[in-house]
């Protein structure tokens, strides 16, 4: 039985077919979407998630996670990244994004997969092997 405290019960966890949420090697992205969107109904949210504002709610949870690396040196980072409290505060703001990223692919009916595959394979165009392996360059300065 589903606990109404959270978004989805232990048995729900174990019997659904489609929603496992577990860890990435067995959740999908459309279950993550589903979350998403079960989280936004219950605070009837919709009508706040329109492609402008999830943007913007993309750069700002970006930018709340770059802020914990504003003015660090690299040691620093390495002691961040160590640190058990900073390295959760770090994975919160992923999550953060990947909130917006999935809420806004769902109210646009993007496909991320695709969208993610067509863009790699843009990627291996603008990036050919040859010319970009140990290169930080931007494709247009290759
Ligand atoms: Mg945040």
């Amino acid at each position: 039985m589903q606990d109404e405290n959270t978004l989805y019960g232990q048995n729900e966890r174990q019997h659904s077919r489609k929603l496992v949420l577990t860890s990435d090697d067995k959740t999908t992205i459309q279950a993550l979407k589903e979350v998403a969107d079960k989280f936004s109904t219950k605070r009837d949210w919709a009508k706040f998630h329109n492609p402008k504002d999830l943007s913007i709610g993309i750069v700002t949870e970006g930018s709340e996670l770059l802020a914990i690396f504003r003015f660090k040196t690299d040691k620093e980072v390495k002691q961040i990244l160590g640190n058990q409290l900073m390295a959760n505060q770090i994975k919160h703001e992923l999550a953060d994004v990947l909130f917006f990223i999935l809420r806004f692919s769902q109210m646009t009916g993007t496909d991320l997969t695709e969208a993610f595959l067509e863009k790699m394979k843009l990627n291996e165009i603008r990036y050919p092997v040859d010319k970009s392996k140990g290169s930080n360059k931007k494709y247009t300065e290759l």
